[in-house]
């Protein structure tokens, strides 16, 4: 369109141009068809020593057109200007094209059209301003060419810059800029010389032969500027384009790889082929809109570039990583530069893929790492870590309110199948249990295996529909399907064998507990399945509480070790049943609990024995009964003091020096210390608790059977463990006057300690008749609220005082009452 309207204003100014009527004086020596000839070989000539040089819109060229226009507005009539321009420049665009690079035909039509209409228009702007033709240069006919040299060229730079701006869609601003500056050295030549050469045609034409040289020398340096100027421009572009490959994924690297060759290039399309590591090919390219377009291409065998293209294999050690081609614009092939900019960049394109590709395995294995970190390896669930952050966020993703479900599963005697069949056929068990739950799991379920035989389902399909009990049905059934299912016979190691399974199933509404509090829920109740010795067990909340309870007991219990007012002893004289005297006094712990009020050992005692703190509690009775002890000592009372042990304080080897230890520091003799341990302690018969015991009566402390009766073993234990005496259980004692049998165990009993020995204390004695049916029997000794409860320990020692006074000065009391 452009090309078409700047045609016809060429043609049109060329017509009106010629119909000017000629003002050459009449004496010319010259014919007016050489001068004309002269007019079109100066404009030839101009055009034929053009230099080029690339933008980022395309090629720019430079020609000697300003001094050529000069010369010819000093040689031929004004009018013919636009006629000589034409054929001029038509005939030397026509032979380069010819010769050289092989134009299309509209394009030498719209360069001849554009420089035609700029001479026209330049020669109007001169001749406006002075009368050019035949006269000797004045300053101010120099002005007037310079005005028209300045039209010619802002039209021609216009024009070429429009029509850069239509090709390629860019703003017609930049390579305007771009073309004027690159002219401006040349222009100011130009003027200057076509100035010189008319300055000099008027002196005398011979002087023009002397003009070659110095021209020559001015080509040369508008080509130095020229290169020069492209030189900093290519490395500026080309440092801005390498560093844009400065990017972390393939498709990064690609993109700017083609829009940077674009540009550096002046391309007409650039394709960049990336060869994959899994041997794959891709190929980036840029369409028409600037946006970037990918396919996976064939690998691209040794396809020989085209007429106009560079190809250079891009290539990392001896990898080859891809393929870049450029393809450049007829108007400008590539040269040496190119080729070596082309290299440069391509090896720089070849290091930013390989780059890319590196950071991509990376991403993957750091991708597979935190695979690891969150997956199981054995069976591939997600470990505990992952199934809490990963419920949590599925608990948080559901409508609150939603049911869900969380399955607790523990593989029963999953420890016989590691330890008799080996670690492979427990690993095989596990990936069994595993895949059979992973086959049972509905999508949406989280399934994670939490640490050894431990499996946990969430279920957070619990359908919301029916009573408030529905959800909780849904997921018992659930569970004893999973039961079931996992049940069905399957070989281990060469032996069938079953996955059973307990199962703790909780259910809560999301938003109501994370994942954690649900796994402690569940866990409970898989505990309660165990206990029970069912498969599946809900969670039931009084069971919680009940073991949170102890859980914050055991803390409590800590500072209450510390603060020494809280735990205190009790203590219940046992006496003699003859005389009355006190035979001993047991110490009986009691919690003085600043929130709970007072706790009795049955309230606190099997968690702490089941405890840590077990050391310290028995160590703190042992010191507090001992330093009871002494105190009745110092008032002269020759008293034991009976302590409770727990069985388990008896497999502490250090125990006796402990003991041993406390009874140095409360000065008490170890003879008046009596522990009192369990008859199932004995009967372990455990190696350490007979070391424990026997040091124990080495160093002269007293033993005594606890609750003597209730075990269900013989009596033999005593004839391997040596004790000082035997507490006949209170059960006894309660059964005896109407149960024969009861009766003949505390006879035998009795008989037995009397054989052996031994003292034996009737414990519990609530009755007067219970103490005379005890006396008959042959008990020497009884404890019970009918002679005593259980004391403070500042009221011992006076009750000691007055029991020992009493049993002395009244001798035989109890034959007395009973006579
Ligand atoms: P135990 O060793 O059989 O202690 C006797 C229990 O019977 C005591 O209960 C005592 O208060 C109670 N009792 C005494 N006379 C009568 C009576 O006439 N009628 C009835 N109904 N009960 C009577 P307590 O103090 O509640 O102790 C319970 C158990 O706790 C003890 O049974 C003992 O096994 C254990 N225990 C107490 N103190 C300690 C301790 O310091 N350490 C350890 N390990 N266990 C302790
Ligand atoms: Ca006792
Ligand atoms: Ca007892």
């Amino acid at each position: 369109m452009l090309t078409l309207a700047v045609a016809l204003t060429a043609l049109a100014a060329t017509v009106v141009g010629l119909t000017v009527p000629a003002s050459l004086p009449p004496d010319d020596p010259i014919p007016a068809v050489a001068r004309f000839g002269l007019a079109v070989g100066a404009f030839a000539l101009a055009q034929l020593a053009r230099l080029r040089f690339r933008t980022a819109a395309g090629m720019v060229s430079i020609t000697w057109g300003e001094a050529a226009l000069i010369v010819c507005l000093y040689l031929v009539p004004a009018g013919w200007l636009p006629a000589a321009a034409l054929l001029g420049t038509g005939l030397a665009w026509t032979a380069m094209s010819v010769l050289a690079d092989r134009r299309p035909a509209v394009e030498i039509v719209r360069i001849t059209a554009s420089l035609t209409a700029a001479t026209a228009l330049a020669a109007t702007v001169a001749t406006a301003l002075g009368q050019p033709l035949l006269a000797a240069p004045t300053p101010g006919l120099a002005l007037a060419l310079a005005a028209g040299s300045v039209t010619y060229l802002l039209v021609t730079a216009w024009l070429g810059g429009a029509q850069l701006a239509l090709r390629h869609g860019v703003p017609m601003g930049p390579p305007l800029l771009v073309a004027l500056r690159g002219k401006l050295l040349m222009f100011v030549g130009n003027v200057a010389v076509g100035l010189v050469v008319v300055a000099l045609l008027e002196i005398d034409p011979r002087w023009l032969l002397l003009l070659p040289p110095p021209l020559w020398l001015l080509q040369q340096t508008y080509r130095h500027r020229l290169r020069a100027d492209q030189e900093r421009r290519t490395w500026r572009a080309f440092a801005d384009a390498t560093a844009a490959l400065n990017q972390l994924d393939e498709r990064g690297v690609a993109g700017a790889a083609v829009a940077g060759a674009l540009g550096l290039f002046g391309a007409e399309t650039v394709d960049v082929a990336v060869a994959r590591v899994d041997g794959s090919w891709w190929r980036y390219r840029m369409d028409a809109s600037g946006r970037l377009r990918d396919r996976a291409i064939d690998p691209p065998g040794r396809a020989e570039p085209g007429p106009h293209e560079l190809v250079r294999a891009l290539v990392v050690g001896d990898t080859t990583v891809g393929a870049l081609r450029v393809r450049f614009p007829r108007s400008g092939p590539p040269g040496e530069r190119e080729r070596d900019a082309l290299a440069a960049f391509g090896d720089a394109l070849a290091a930013a893929l390989h780059d890319a590709a590196t950071h991509a395995e990376l991403r993957l294995v750091t991708a597979q790492s935190s695979y690891d970190a969150v997956h199981d390896p054995l069976t591939g669930l997600v470990n505990r870590r992952a199934m809490l952050e990963r419920g949590d966020e599925a608990l948080r993703r559901l409508a609150h309110g939603q049911p869900v479900a969380l399955l607790l599963l523990d593989v029963n005697q999953f420890k016989e199948v590691n330890d008799t069949l080996g670690h492979a056929a427990g690993d095989q068990l596990l990936r069994l249990t595993a895949a059979r739950l992973g086959a049972i799991a509905r999508p949406g379920d989280l399934l994670g295996r939490l640490g050894g035989d431990e499996f946990a389902l969430l279920v957070t399909s619990v359908p919301a529909v029916g009573d408030r009990a529905a959800p909780l049905t849904y997921a018992l059934r659930t569970a004893r399907e999973i039961a079931e299912r996992l049940a069905a016979p399957t070989e281990v190691a060469g032996l069938r064998m079953s996955v059973e399974v307990a199962v703790g199933v909780v259910v809560a509404d999301a938003g109501a507990a994370d994942l954690t509090e649900l796994l402690r829920r569940a866990d409970i109740a898989m505990y309660q399945a165990k206990e029970g010795g069912g498969s599946v067990a809900a969670y039931d909340s009084a069971r919680d509480d009940a073991s949170t309870d102890q859980l914050a007991l055991l803390a409590e219990l800590r500072e209450a070790l510390a603060a020494d007012d809280q735990l205190v002893l009790a203590l219940q004289p046992a006496v003699d049943l003859a005389t009355g005297a006190p035979t001993g006094v047991e110490a009986l712990i009691r919690w003085r609990h600043p929130r709970r009020g007072l706790l009795n050992p049955a309230d606190f005692i099997r968690p702490v024995e089941n405890s840590e703190q077990l050391g310290a509690f028995t160590r703190y009775v042992l010191d507090k009964a001992l330093s009871v002890a002494a105190e009745w000592a110092r008032q002269g009372l020759d008293v034991p003091i009976s302590v409770n042990l727990s069985a388990r304080s008896l497999l502490d080897r250090s125990l006796p020096a402990e003991i041993a230890d406390a009874l140095r520091r409360h000065q008490v003799p170890p003879r008046r210390l009596v522990l009192e341990i369990t008859e199932t302690v004995v009967m372990s018969e455990l190696e350490v608790i007979d070391e424990v015991l026997a040091t124990l009566r080495s160093m002269g402390v007293q033993l005594a059977v606890d609750d003597f009766g209730t075990g269900f073993s013989s009596l033999t234990f005593l004839t391997r463990i040596a004790v000082d005496e035997l507490k006949v259980d209170r059960s006894f004692v309660i059964r005896m006057a109407d149960s024969p049998e009861a009766a003949a165990i505390v006879r035998t009993t009795v008989g037995l300690a009397h054989e052996l020995g031994l003292r034996v204390v009737a414990e519990g004695v609530e009755t007067a008749e219970q103490r005379l049916t005890l006396a008959e029997l042959g008990c020497t000794a009884a404890q019970g609220y009918h002679f005593f409860k259980p004391m403070p320990a500042d009221k011992i020692g006076a009750v000691l005082g007055t029991l020992r006074d009493s049993a002395a000065s009244n001798v035989f009391p109890l034959r007395a009452d009973g006579a």
